[in-house]
């Protein structure tokens, strides 16, 4: 009798204290909703905010990137234990970056670097600047670079780097010693012949350089570490717009396949900054394409008569965006994903393309600048309705294959002309496409597919040779 009281009490207790702690849940939710938007109180140390998680983060970008590995995987038959060695990241590195602000605060940044594979050769991959980097992104992007780096067939493996940070709301000084606290943070994983970091999202030839003279500090003057670098200290020629124009390259390729004439089509990009400026500058002053409309993080604008790129940077460099460029209509990124144009080119975020928008898209062509702009369940409507999307593992391995060209000179201590640059990315552009059309005419698979088979069968083919 005792012990059923006993219990009884037991489990009144519980669902006392269940309702509580419900009550004050509500409570502290109503206040946190009728709080004013203040800035945080300042602390001595303040942790950078978790990952905020804006309305794209319910699409994990780690998990497009495995569904298209399995389906490659699958279509040729990979074993088990191949797929998983080779899909499974060899090295997740998080670091607290405690950073010292202008105003004399010390605040803790977290950054991460993500080497996935290195079976072709040493791992190689961009650093990332925002305020969405989170472990799996960072993953995704480092898995992309595997796969990518394997459909350029040049000597490297995949990683990728990210910093959760805006930095916007950070000063040159602050940008610098955060660079500098990630660069000695991460100093046991990099090397010219380990781990070679590259420009991403918000980051450029400046970074590049702090990090080359912080990893210097400790192993002597090393600029094969790095790629992306300014030419004045053993940057490559051609290197800053060789994402913009192997992503031109792409088009031309897939424009002769899917018969469209580059002199008729409008084509719509979305991004302005590295990858996308340099991509509407090649097609408008060197292929005579009409760029209907471009795009940054503020919004976009329209043309019917073309978007002159000489304008649009000019309004870019007094703005700070695209935006308000007189002689065009306004338009936000939402709608110049839905435009009524021939070829859509996504050059900013991930995750631009999803179920929700994909049966928008009016273009007839996709060309991906930009890192995982296309959901799985995007990429199936895009192939039921017979739009073909040029994979970003192929379109924008531009970039990757420069840098390498920018690692073989700073290793040989050589400069290479700028038309031998450009002559080397356009065969390296146009083998790689034409491989890729064949994986994907060989399977009868898109050319995502098509491009991840490519680098499957390459990636699996070099671990099996070295015994791994
Ligand atoms: P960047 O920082 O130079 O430019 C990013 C651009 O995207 C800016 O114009 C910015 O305003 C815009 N943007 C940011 N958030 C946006 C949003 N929510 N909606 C619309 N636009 C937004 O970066 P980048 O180097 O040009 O990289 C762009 C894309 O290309 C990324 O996906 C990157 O991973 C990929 N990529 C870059 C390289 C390279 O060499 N830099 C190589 C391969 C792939």
């Amino acid at each position: 009798m005792a012990t059923k009281k006993k219990k009884r009490d037991a489990a009144k207790k519980k669902r006392h204290v269940k309702k509580i702690v419900k009550k004050v849940r509500k409570i502290h939710h109503a206040q946190r909703q009728a709080a004013p938007k203040k800035k945080a109180p300042s602390v001595h140390i303040k942790h950078s905010p978790p990952t905020v998680h804006t309305e794209r983060a319910e699409y994990n970008p780690y998990e497009t990137v495995l569904h298209n590995f399995d389906l490659a995987a699958k279509k040729i038959q990979l074993s088990d234990e191949a797929s998983l060695l080779i899909k499974t990241p060899d090295r997740e590195l998080r670091v607290e970056l405690p950073v010292m602000m202008d105003d004399g605060k010390l605040h803790s940044i977290i950054g991460y670097r993500v080497q996935h594979n290195n079976a072709r050769g040493p791992y190689k991959g961009g650093i990332r600047y925002h305020q969405d980097v989170n472990l799996d992104e960072v993953r995704a992007l480092a898995s992309l670079m595997t796969w990518k780096t394997a459909v350029a067939d040049i000597p490297f493996g995949g990683a990728k780097g990210g910093i959760t940070i805006d930095p916007t709301k950070l000063s040159m000084n602050e940008l610098e010693r955060m660079t500098r606290e990630f660069t000695d943070r991460i100093d046991c994983v990099i090397g010219p012949l380990e781990d070679i970091p590259a420009p991403d999202v918000n980051t450029n030839a400046q970074t590049m350089s702090w990090m080359m003279d912080e990893y210097g500090k400790r192993h002597g003057h090393s600029p094969a570490v790095v790629t992306g670098k300014p030419v004045e200290l053993g940057g490559s020629l051609g290197r800053e717009e060789a994402t913009g124009r192997g992503v031109c390259i792409a088009l031309r390729e897939a424009a002769k396949s899917y018969k469209l004439d580059l002199k008729k089509i409008t084509v719509a990009v979305q991004g302005f900054g590295n990858v996308g400026s340099h991509t509407a500058r090649i097609l408008e002053q060197e292929m005579g394409v009409k760029v209907v409309a471009i795009s940054d993080v503020k919004g976009g604008i329209y043309n019917s008569r073309g978007v002159r790129f000489a304008d649009a940077m000019s309004q870019f460099k007094n703005t700070g965006s695209v935006v308000g460029l007189k002689g065009g209509v306004k338009l936000t990124n939402e709608e110049l994903l839905e435009l009524k144009c021939d070829v859509l080119i996504p050059a900013a975020l991930g995750n631009q393309f999803r179920a929700d928008n994909a049966n928008n898209v009016k273009a007839k062509l996709i060309v991906e600048a930009a890192n995982g702009p296309t959901t799985f369940e995007a990429d199936e409507i895009f192939a039921s309705r017979g739009i073909p999307v040029v994979p970003d593992i192929f379109a924008n391995a531009g970039g990757v294959t420069v840098s390498y060209f920018e690692w073989a000179q700073n290793l040989q201590q050589f400069r290479w002309e700028y038309s031998k640059v450009i002559a080397e990315l356009e065969k390296t552009m146009t083998n790689s496409y034409a491989a890729v059309v064949a994986a994907s005419e060989k399977y009868k698979v898109t050319l995502r597919i098509g491009a991840f088979i490519l680098a499957v069968e390459r990636v699996a083919k070099a671990a099996k040779l070295r015994g791994l």
